[in-house]
């Protein structure tokens, strides 16, 4: 017997919270499309988020460690998949749509440029006089627009949920809400929350355990951090507790420390989350809308330490030198093939020529850049800058 959408909508109306996002009471697509058989709509956005060309891609774009520095480390695909997995717990805990949080959560970082933020830097100090340039805005560009994979549309034709979802995550000042189709001043889903936090819960926790790996920092620099010095005493509590036999080899008690983080934050961001959804009496997905402030989010003090586990990350890890050696070389040479391209654009591969035509040379080269991995970027370079190189 076939399990049909009507039954999952059914499944969804019965199960679900009350302020949960219903797949049966979407907004619908831009291009309207006949409903599938069996699958409910956010189910198949997930379905065409992860067969994008842009999925694939995260593959070998940077996380915060390069590609090239060795295979044990996060990649923006396998950062996505954690994400992803965290929100899906939370947004089950909750009983909120998992399908409509997981694939915000799997879409959101789709428009990161080659070689992580120091990619988007340079595209967006090149691209100031020319329209900006902003990774959550890329995503829903490449969404709406970059993806060709529809006979019928451009883009994904994904559902305004998930599309609002991507574009909710960008700076607070972009003006471009209504040509988009949003409403600037309605808050986003619970679920698109949920992918947020989940985004930054999955960073804190595998940037620290890669950094570690890496030797960027010693577990000595983590001294004065709070709330790595307690996951370390639970590590320590549960290595004690698995008794003669225990596994005592010190990246073991590191992955403990940091399965207790993840648990400690998940746990505090469901209980913090139903307490807020109680005390502001949401009852429906129209109250989350209109609620002035997050729903989905830390306790004071958990938030407290997870801000000066932030700021560690950020002056140890995000600003050491190795890091930032790479950062400035990733933006010299985007830069270079950003300048040489709008220069002559008849270096472009042929579809790009296109889209130039089509969006002025900035934008066309921003995009074709912006889509590039890091390796493919390395090799445009040595391309068009290396005189004994084949094209
Ligand atoms: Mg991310």
């Amino acid at each position: 017997m076939i399990l049909l959408r009507d039954e999952l909508e059914e499944r969804e109306r019965r199960e679900l919270a009350p302020y949960a996002s219903r797949s049966s009471e979407s907004r619908g697509r831009r291009q309207p499309e006949p409903e599938h058989p069996y699958r409910s709509a956010f189910q198949r956005d997930r379905e065409r988020v992860i067969h994008s060309t842009a999925f694939r891609r995260l593959q070998y774009k940077t996380q915060v460690f390069v590609n090239n520095e060795g295979d044990y480390y996060r990649t923006r695909l396998t950062h996505t998949i954690e994400a992803s997995q965290i929100a899906r717990t939370v947004a089950r805990a909750l009983r909120l749509n998992e399908d409509l949080a997981e694939t915000i959560a799997l879409a959101h970082d789709l428009g990161h440029t080659p070689f992580g933020h120091a990619g988007q830097d340079a595209l967006a100090e090149l691209m100031r006089e020319h329209g900006g340039f902003e990774h959550n805005i890329q995503s829903l560009r490449i969404v709406d627009l970059l993806e060709r994979r529809y006979a019928k549309f451009r883009g994904l034709n994904l559902t305004h949920e998930v599309r609002e979802g991507i574009w909710k995550r960008r700076s607070p000042d972009d003006e471009r809400a209504q040509a988009l189709g949003f409403d600037k001043k309605l808050a986003p889903s619970l679920e698109a929350q949920i992918a947020d936090c989940a985004d930054s819960l999955a960073y804190d926790h595998h940037d620290v355990d890669d950094a570690l790996k890496s030797g960027v920092i010693g577990e000595s620099d983590l001294k004065g951090v709070e709330l790595w010095q307690m996951a370390l005493a639970a590590a320590d509590e549960r290595i004690a507790g698995a008794g003669a036999g225990a596994d005592s080899d010190p990246r073991v008690r590191r992955r403990e420390a940091i399965r207790f983080l993840i648990d400690l934050q998940v746990t505090d961001l469901v209980s913090t989350t139903r307490r807020r959804l109680e005390e502001g009496r949401i009852e429906s997905p129209d109250d989350v809308r209109k609620a002035t402030r997050p729903l989905v989010g830390l306790s004071p003090e958990v938030d407290a330490r997870k801000h000066e586990f932030q700021e560690f990350l950020f002056k140890k890890v995000y600003r050491h030198y190795r890091m930032m050696r790479m950062a400035e070389k990733a933006k010299r040479f985007l830069s270079a093939l950003f300048l040489e391209y709008v220069a002559h654009p008849q270096a472009l591969p042929e579809e790009y020529q296109e889209w130039v035509h089509r969006e002025g040379v900035h934008r066309g080269v921003c995009d074709y850049i912006a889509g590039m991995t890091d390796r493919y970027a390395q090799r445009e370079y040595e391309k068009l800058f290396h005189p004994f190189e084949t094209t």
